[in-house]
């Protein structure tokens, strides 16, 4: 089963695929574990791409396809993945086909009003990186490590309503591309509920 997963940041996808990946014993693979793992490589292609990154400059689509390529060649890929985070743009999309072919796009939805507040209510250890939330009360200092909370920049209205409106414009062209295999679920219940229509579908799909 090869599956997509597409939602905007703060809309649960990230946990709504470890639910998947434990279920259906497939591995969630994000374009960020792949540069991670590439940087501790020291191989011609290795070396490659760091020097575009140390450059700051964009990593191009078929090379980030061809790290994906190798990445789902590996024998914990043989019953299939999750990929998060990618594609980002038609263009992807495009060279996604190329490499390999995805049975099903899953949409998860959640109205933007609630994604900003969820967010941003979020607060972080400036220290340790622990998340808080502003409805445990008026928080100081971290229970670990005695850090002072602050809110990030990004989770700010302003930013977050930013980051959605990136999102919105580089999903919408996805969503069309892929109409004939999307499944869109709500998230605004619990996890548990959510996954439930999420798990039939698969169930179905795997046995096709
Ligand atoms: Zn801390």
């Amino acid at each position: 089963m090869k599956l997509i997963l597409l939602g905007a940041p703060g809309s649960g996808k990230g946990s709504l695929a470890k639910k998947i990946s434990a279920d259906f014993a497939i591995p969630q693979i994000s374009t960020g574990d792949l540069f991670r793992a590439l940087a501790k490589k020291e191989d011609d292609f290795a070396k490659e791409v760091k020097a575009i990154m140390a450059s700051g400059g964009l990593v191009p689509d078929e090379i980030t396809c061809k790290m994906l390529k190798e990445r789902i060649e590996q024998e914990d890929c043989k019953n299939g993945f999750i990929l998060d985070g990618f594609p980002r743009t038609i263009a992807q999309a495009k060279a996604l086909e190329n490499i390999t072919s995805i049975d099903s796009v899953i949409l998860v939805e959640l109205p933007f009003s609630v994604i900003i507040e969820r967010l941003s209510s979020r607060r972080t250890c400036s220290s340790c990186g622990e998340i808080y939330s502003a409805t445990d009360g008026k928080l100081e200092n971290c229970k670990k490590c005695g850090g002072k909370i602050i809110q990030r920049d990004d989770d700010k209205p302003e930013s977050i309503k930013h980051r959605l409106k990136v999102y919105e414009q580089s999903t919408s062209p996805l969503i069309n591309f892929y109409s004939e295999r999307l499944f869109k679920v709500s998230n605004d219940k619990s996890l548990e509920e959510t996954y439930r229509p999420v798990k039939t579908f698969l169930k179905n799909l795997e046995e096709k």
